[in-house]
């Protein structure tokens, strides 16, 4: 099993559907905590990478992720913008000329978009993020990995990690991003990062193993 330039073009399509299924509810989210905004943020950013499927179509993986972040570093703007952009910019630099990776291979990449996003925002898990969504997602990965499970476990094992770290977001206080200006009135909210991050990596479990 691997995952082929075409699965990645597929992921990034339901990617887009999720997102603008999900505007209003990633909107209510970024309501109580933030500015209302993350969805059409999201929704905004993914819409312009479908208007550049025809130019990546028969592109590499990496050139796929790097066009993909320097649209969303272009269209979506606020702290997620940047951030989502640095999380495909690292994913592509891993993938650069390659046509399809492995398993493990996705596992090193998803930890270097990671670090990315960690390297940019400087948030640590806790500070309720998105990265408290990616953090446990990319260990279950690596884990999965290192104990040989198959390709479709292990994607299911990462995104139901990053469905349990966007849902532990809720009792947490906000030390970084807009959220962190209400101090302990953040507390009772789940991110609306954590929340798109769990979309997207669910997606890539849904969309890779056929379900
Ligand atoms: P903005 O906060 O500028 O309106 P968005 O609403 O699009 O941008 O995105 C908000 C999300 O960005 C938050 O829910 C949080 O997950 C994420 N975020 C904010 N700051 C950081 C940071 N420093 N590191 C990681 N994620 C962050
Ligand atoms: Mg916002």
């Amino acid at each position: 099993m691997s995952i082929s330039r075409d699965d990645i073009l597929a992921w990034l399509q339901d990617v887009a559907r999720i997102i603008a299924e999900n505007r209003d509810y990633l909107v209510q989210l970024d309501s109580p905590i933030g500015d209302a905004d993350h969805g059409a943020n999201m929704d905004r950013g993914f819409r312009a990478i479908m208007g550049k499927m025809g130019e990546i179509s028969d592109k590499d993986i990496g050139t796929i992720f790097k066009t993909a972040a320097m649209t969303l570093i272009a269209t979506v703007g606020g702290a997620s913008g940047p951030l989502y952009g640095t999380f495909f910019l690292q994913a592509g630099t891993k993938t650069a000329g390659k046509m399809e990776i492995s398993i493990e291979e996705w596992a090193v990449v998803l930890e270097a978009a990671l670090a990315g996003i960690v390297m940019r925002g400087k948030a640590e898990v806790n500070q309720k993020t998105m990265v408290d969504a990616l953090t446990p997602a990319v260990q279950a990965l690596k884990q999965a990995v290192a104990e040989g499970k198959s390709q479709a476990e292990a994607l299911e094992l990462s995104a139901e990690a990053a469905r349990q770290g966007m849902l532990a977001t809720i009792p947490m206080l906000a030390l970084k991003g807009r959220a962190s200006y209400l101090g302990e009135r953040s507390i009772g909210h789940q991110d609306p990062g954590a929340t798109s991050s769990y979309l997207i990596l669910n997606s890539a479990a849904k969309v890779w193993n056929g379900v």
